[in-house]
């Protein structure tokens, strides 16, 4: 691996700085867990999209700019130094968007695609039900063959941005004698069609991050699935190694958290216990470890190489090590760290409470934690299912 930037890499770095510094807002967009933040973060993308930073290692034809993944991690490490908006589609950017890529037809990816990337259409992910969460292939949802298009039925549930998004992908029993994760086929639905209702799930902070999805003999055409029928799994599978391996949580984001967690230890380092000293620096040094991890992915994937069962391994470091610097931050806030970013007395504290708050939900979204384990002792280590 060559660790150095070439010319061009360099000179894509600054023009990536420079946009950034001349459009990312400056003063933090409300969360878009809420309809105006939601409205805020869609009218960014359109922004990023028209300087063509929208998704930089997309084809141009379908919204990017066709340069490669080391690009794209320049690009994240600039949009993280700038403080620059969270990403409103990142279901559809960073998970569909690439599964598109391998599995969808040319019409799938000329169709949704563009409308992606410009954050037109914004996706939310359709995995989990009532009874299907860590155990996914207990999907019940069914979407039953009716000429060209598929009657759904059925409930999805904690579908994350679901309450303002336009569109779910997600599986879907086709065969309703199947079992397990066979007979499951990947859809595209609409949410704005007849016989679909959203109801949005409040959290304790009152907002909408979550929704449920109830499908009510909702008709949507069978062009609109991915891969073939009854062959979801796979498909899904692919989806999650995306999300898990690489692109949902780039190390720009953990570096950046870590360099917030080093200013606040020296500003605080008076009052902080040697041993919070030990782990400021644990964190750091690990958030430069899953960098140059991710370095080293993405020149595999360069190379020709597929994310595998080893998605599992990152996922599991960085949920945990976002916890860790989040509970080191709060340990050297004190007594001031449960104040909320609206008090008076906590101008800089309240985005380090935000920030665990989310962090502790890191162990449990993209497949939780326990489950990356079951993986990682079943098919990296070939030990025996539990
Ligand atoms: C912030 C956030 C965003 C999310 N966004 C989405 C989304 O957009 N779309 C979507 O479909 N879902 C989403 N989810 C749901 C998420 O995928 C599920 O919460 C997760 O898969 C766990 O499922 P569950 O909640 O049903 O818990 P359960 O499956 O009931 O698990 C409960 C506990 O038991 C453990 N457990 C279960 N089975 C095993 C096993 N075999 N071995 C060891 N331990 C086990 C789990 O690890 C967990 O600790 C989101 C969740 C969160 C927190």
């Amino acid at each position: 691996m060559d660790l150095s930037w070439t010319p061009a890499q360099e000179a894509f770095r600054a023009e990536c700085r420079a946009w950034l510094e001349a459009h990312v807002p400056a003063e933090p967009l409300p969360s878009f867990d809420t309809a105006e933040g939601f409205a805020a973060h869609r009218r960014f993308e359109a922004e990023l999209h028209a300087g063509g930073f929208a998704m930089v290692p997309w084809p141009v034809e379908y919204g990017g700019r066709g340069a490669d993944l080391l690009e794209w991690l320049i690009f994240e490490e600039e949009y993280y130094r700038a403080g620059a908006p969270r990403r409103v589609n990142q279901n559809g950017i960073f998970l569909l968007g690439p599964t598109l890529m391998e599995y969808g037809t040319p019409e799938q990816k000329a169709r949704f695609l563009p409308k992606m990337a410009s954050s037109e259409e914004v996706w939310a992910q359709g995995w989990s039900e009532p009874g299907a969460g860590s155990d996914m292939a207990a999907i019940q949802t069914t979407a039953r063959r009716d000429g060209d298009h598929y009657v759904i039925r059925g409930q999805k549930t904690w579908a994350s941005r679901g309450a303002f998004a336009d569109w779910l992908f997600g599986l879907f029993r086709t065969d309703p004698d199947s079992e397990r994760h066979h007979g499951l086929s990947f859809v595209l639905a609409p949410l704005d069609a007849p016989g679909v209702t959203v109801r949005p799930i409040a959290q304790l902070d009152g907002e909408t991050g979550f929704a449920e999805v109830f499908f009510d003999d909702a008709r949507v055409p069978v062009a609109n699935r991915v891969g073939e029928e009854g062959r979801g799994w796979a498909v899904a599978m692919a989806t999650a190694g995306f999300e898990r391996g690489l692109m949902l949580r780039s190390p720009a984001r953990f570096q950046e958290t870590a360099r917030r967690l080093v200013d606040l230890y020296r500003q605080r380092a008076g009052a902080a216990p040697p041993t919070l000293r030990e782990e400021v620096v644990r964190c750091w040094m690990d958030a430069e470890a899953y960098t140059l991890e991710t370095y080293r992915t993405v020149s595999r994937l360069l190379a020709g190489a597929r994310i595998g069962a080893e998605a599992s391994l990152n996922k599991i470091f960085w949920s945990e090590l976002d916890l860790r610097m989040h509970e080191a931050a709060l340990r050297l806030l004190g007594e001031g760290a449960g104040l909320l970013a609206e008090a008076p007395a906590a101008p800089d504290t309240g985005p380090w409470l935000d920030g665990f708050l989310f962090a502790l939900s890191g162990p449990i979204y993209a497949g939780t934690n326990e489950i990356q384990r079951n993986v990682i002792a079943e098919r990296l280590l070939g030990l025996p299912r539990g």
